[in-house]
């Protein structure tokens, strides 16, 4: 992992470029990727965790150029503890998705809420902040956590880009961990991206989604699946998550096992709410 491009600058396509954060792990694939969008003038996107290589670079590859906005999709910590730093030295607005701290422990350190958050602006859904020769909208896509915003950009030379956060990841399905994650809200924010006509995705980790719709549609059909296979196993007999967890992921990444589970509360939580499913105790099913 230590030969990826940490800490350097490179454009993805005109008006759209990268800086790698170094923070990998079994969630964040090679790191947060925090993105600068535009040319002589820029909106920064998920500054990234507050480390001061990372800030350093990002300083360097803004380059004195004004920055317009700095925009967090949600508030891990792998996303936006950045902000208040480059907001300091930049003078930029921090303009984007709403605070959200919560006290509960996840299956992740990285997961934790950034309780330090303080945005200047909160966007609404389809709300917009203007750039060189466009917009960026913010896309209101709770699920891997309540306050998630996509966003998307309209006319300019990047127009058609997506910036998906944690929502939609390029190299792994992102996590669903109740309480704040919510199985139903992902779902419907998935099928509102599957909606939209967007060119491309960049994610907060992993590779460009050159083929969005049909990324999305894979991720759904994916979702739907396990649905299936957790209705499957608790209509045998009754389970509990960790039961359900051996089953429904063999031979899973034991780093991997915490976040397994929540999904898989997640997906009970949401087959509970609509009359599937009935658990007692730790014991779950079929209603
Ligand atoms: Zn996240």
């Amino acid at each position: 992992m230590d030969d990826a491009p940490y800490e350097l600058l490179e454009e993805l396509e005109p008006g759209i470029a990268r800086v790698l954060a170094h923070n990998p792990s079994a969630f964040t694939y090679y790191g947060t990727q925090t993105y600068l969008v535009g040319d002589s003038q820029v909106a920064v996107i998920d500054p990234g965790p507050d480390l001061p290589e990372h800030v350093e670079a990002l300083i360097r590859a803004i380059g004195g150029r004004q920055v317009v906005a700095i925009m967090c999709t949600h508030t891990h910590r792998d996303h936006s503890p950045a902000a208040r730093p480059l907001a300091n030295v930049t003078g930029a607005p921090i303009i984007g998705c709403a605070p959200l701290a919560l006290e509960t422990v996840g299956p992740r350190a990285d997961a934790a809420f950034d309780g330090n958050y303080a945005p200047d602006y909160v966007l609404e859904d389809e709300e917009h902040v203007d750039i060189e020769g466009g917009q960026i909208l913010a896309v209101a896509t709770p699920g891997h956590t309540s306050n998630h915003l996509c966003y998307g950009i309209v006319g300019g030379q990047s127009d058609g880009a997506l910036f998906t956060g944690d929502h939609v990841m390029g190299w792994s399905t992102t996590v669903v961990v109740p309480p704040d994650g919510e199985m139903a809200s992902y779902m419907a924010s998935l099928d509102k991206l599957r909606k939209r006509q967007d060119r491309v995705y960049y994610p907060a980790h992993g590779p460009a989604v050159t083929n969005p719709q049909q990324y999305v549609r894979g991720l759904m059909g994916h979702r739907m699946q396990r649905e299936k296979q957790i209705l499957r196993l608790v209509g045998e007999k009754r389970r509990d998550i960790p039961d359900i967890v051996a089953k429904a992921y063999p031979g899973l990444d034991a780093r991997l096992l915490n976040a397994a589970a929540g999904s898989v509360f997640a997906h009970l939580l949401d087959l509970e709410q609509r009359g599937l499913v009935v658990h007692s105790e730790e014991q779950w099913t079929r209603a």
